[in-house]
């Protein structure tokens, strides 16, 4: 279980950020240090699963629903072509766990991977 994390807070209200997109349960805001022209976080409200392999197996519909938010960001702010990183565990790049997809489009630049 995923408690206390920054995205936990960002999630409850706790810290602000700009909301980019917010459904029932998931919502969106620009990661604070981009890596392409698009860079954007894209988490569930709920604190409950520290990785995307865990949300796999305890919620594949809210994992759908990222990617369906995902797809609504890159039609709206580019040309509806996007990047999705999952970063799955600390030696895989993940530094905050909460599950959150990194969501990239536009100039993506030279080989650009999230936390490589
Ligand atoms: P990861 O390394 O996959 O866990 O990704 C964590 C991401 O969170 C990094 O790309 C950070 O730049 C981003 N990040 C950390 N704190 C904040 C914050 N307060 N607001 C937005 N993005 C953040």
């Amino acid at each position: 279980m995923a408690q206390d994390t920054i995205f936990g807070k960002i999630a409850s209200g706790e810290i602000p950020v700009e909301i980019l997109a917010e459904t029932d349960r998931v919502i969106a805001f620009p990661d604070i240090a981009p890596q392409a022209a698009m860079h954007i976080l894209v988490i569930p409200k709920t604190a409950e699963y520290e990785n995307v392999a865990e949300l796999a197996a305890g919620d594949p519909e809210l994992l759908a629903e990222m990617i369906t938010v995902a797809k609504r960001l890159a039609d709206e702010r580019s040309n509806g072509e996007f990047r999705i990183i999952f970063n799955n565990g600390a030696s895989a790049g993940q530094t905050v766990f909460h599950v959150h997809a990194h969501v990239l489009a536009g100039d993506l630049g030279e080989g650009s991977l999230v936390g490589a």
